[in-house]
């Protein structure tokens, strides 16, 4: 059998929630004082889709990401990608656009979706809903908000993009 395999990196700035995104899907836990970093370059999970096995690949970065150096190991051979920002770092959303060209200039045009992560703390936004939403229509990206803490539409995010990746 020929298996599917779809290696997606989850960018954006430090502290959004991309580690506990990545152990969330992958191990199905969430923790509040959580390690900077995994410690491995990525966690895998296989779903099924339309009879296919689908094997996901969730790459981390190891809390590089405030200096800029997150290497071209990590983006190489990235077939989908999450741009990820907080609800309460109004920085976090602000650098989604240089997220995606970095994506861009080492990937191409590749499968993307904007994620607004820690929905749970809605009550201390920084980002007003209709601004999130016209930067996911003027990027043409899909948005989805997600609470990683609550699980709330993290199994959505992927099985959006392996759709989009098994559409090209
Ligand atoms: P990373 O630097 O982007 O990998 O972020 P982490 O995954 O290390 O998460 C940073 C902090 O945010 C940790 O304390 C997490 O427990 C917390 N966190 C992650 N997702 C959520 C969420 O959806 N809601 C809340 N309230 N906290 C979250
Ligand atoms: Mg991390």
């Amino acid at each position: 059998d020929l298996e599917i395999a779809i290696k997606v990196v989850i960018v954006g700035n430090g502290a959004v929630g991309k580690s506990s995104m990545i152990q969330r899907y992958c191990k199905g836990s969430f923790t509040k004082d959580y390690k900077k970093t995994i410690g491995v370059d990525f966690l895998e999970r296989q779903i099924k889709v339309e009879e296919e096995e689908v094997r996901l690949m969730l790459w981390d970065t190891a809390g590089q990401e405030e200096f800029d150096a997150i290497t071209k190991a990590y983006y190489r051979g990235a077939q989908a990608c999450v741009l990820a920002f907080s609800t309460t770092d109004r920085d976090s959303f602000v650098a989604i656009n240089k997220w995606k060209k970095k994506v861009e200039d080492e990937c191409g045009s590749i499968p993307m979706v904007l994620v607004q992560n820690k929905i749970d703390l809605i009550d201390q936004a920084t980002v007003k809903p209709d601004e999130v939403e016209s930067l996911a229509r003027e990027l043409r990206v899909r948005l989805y908000r997600t609470s990683v803490k609550e699980d709330l539409n993290v199994d959505q995010v992927f099985n959006y993009l392996v759709d989009q990746y098994l559409a090209i």
